[in-house]
This record gives C-alpha cells, structure tokens and sequence, in this order.
C-alpha cells in the first residue's frame, strides 16, 4: 500500500470543507493512518515548497498558508498517490474538473482546498516533514475485502 500526505489549506478549514474533503477520501476506500492540526511556519513551508521559493508568488503562498492552522493527515491505499491527485485536480481551482475536489470548491490557483503529494519520492519526505513516527497508525481495514480484489493488496 502506497501513503501520501494531505495538507488540508486555511482556504479548506475555514470555508468548512474539512469534513468533506475527509469523507470523501473515505469514501473512496483510502484508509486515515495520520490526522493532525498544525499551525504552519516559514521554515517548514520554505522546506515544503522549496521548489517554489524563487517565484513571484512565493510570498503569497507564505501569507495564505500561514493564515489558520491546517490539518494534515496520512492516507493509504494501492496507488493512493495517484488516486489522490486525481481527486484533488489541477492546481487551478478554475481549470480543476468538475468532481475533483478543487474543481468543486476552488476558485482559485493559491485558494485550492489541499495539498496532496504528487510522487512516492515526495510522499515519503512529506510525511517525515509533517509527522513523528509513533504518529501514524498502520492497522487493518475492517472491510478489506471488499475494496480490492486478493491480488491487488501490497504490503
Ligand atoms: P500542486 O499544489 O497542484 O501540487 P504546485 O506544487 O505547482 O501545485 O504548487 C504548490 C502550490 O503553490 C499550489 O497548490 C498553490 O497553492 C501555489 N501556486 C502554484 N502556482 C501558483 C501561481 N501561479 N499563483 C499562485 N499560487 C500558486
């Protein structure tokens, strides 16, 4: 099973779209091994979106990321990352399809709901950059079974 990290944004928790963006993962069979509150800093978003740091923008990302606390959260399943990033859309809530999750809520290409990880080289890091070990559970889904057939389950 494959793990990524969700950063549910200030634009997400304080426009009340936390429960449903959480029920949605859920429902689609992902599984919560991690789920916290988090007052983000400079420091940690400079490491999160190094990638980003000389933009133009970087600065408004600072400010809108450091607006509320978020929630950040571990989810897993077979190819949790992809799955994830499809149901989160493209980084433009204008351009996002209608269904994913910045498609239905954002209007926005900063104001975009949450963060997901977009590769098992960055999932691995972002959790390490968000989560202590002994904060993330590994344990069995009740209903298993029924979401994937015998051989589609990986360790
Ligand atoms: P994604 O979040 O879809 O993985 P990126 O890694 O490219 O996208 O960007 C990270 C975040 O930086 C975006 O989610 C968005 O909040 C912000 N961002 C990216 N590009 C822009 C832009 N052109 N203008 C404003 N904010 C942006």
């Amino acid at each position: 099973m494959e793990k990524s990290l969700i950063i549910i944004k200030p634009s997400g928790l304080q426009r009340g779209l936390a429960g449903n963006v959480i029920e949605r993962f859920q429902r689609k069979g992902l599984q919560i091994n991690g789920i916290k509150m988090m007052q983000l800093d400079e420091a940690i978003l400079r490491s999160h979106y190094a990638h980003l740091t000389d933009r133009p923008f970087f600065p408004l990302i600072l400010k809108s990321m450091m607006a509320s606390p978020v929630i950040v959260m571990v989810l897993s399943g077979e190819d949790a990352i992809s799955v994830i990033r499809d149901m989160t859309g493209a980084t433009n809530g204008r351009k996002a399809a209608p269904g994913t999750i910045r498609g239905d809520f954002s209007m926005s290409g900063q104001e975009n709901i949450i963060h997901a990880s977009d590769s098992a080289e960055s999932a691995v890091a972002e959790i390490a950059r968000f989560f202590k070990p002994d904060e993330i559970f590994d344990y069995k889904p009740a209903h298993i079974e029924y979401l994937y057939a015998d051989d589609e389950i990986t360790e």
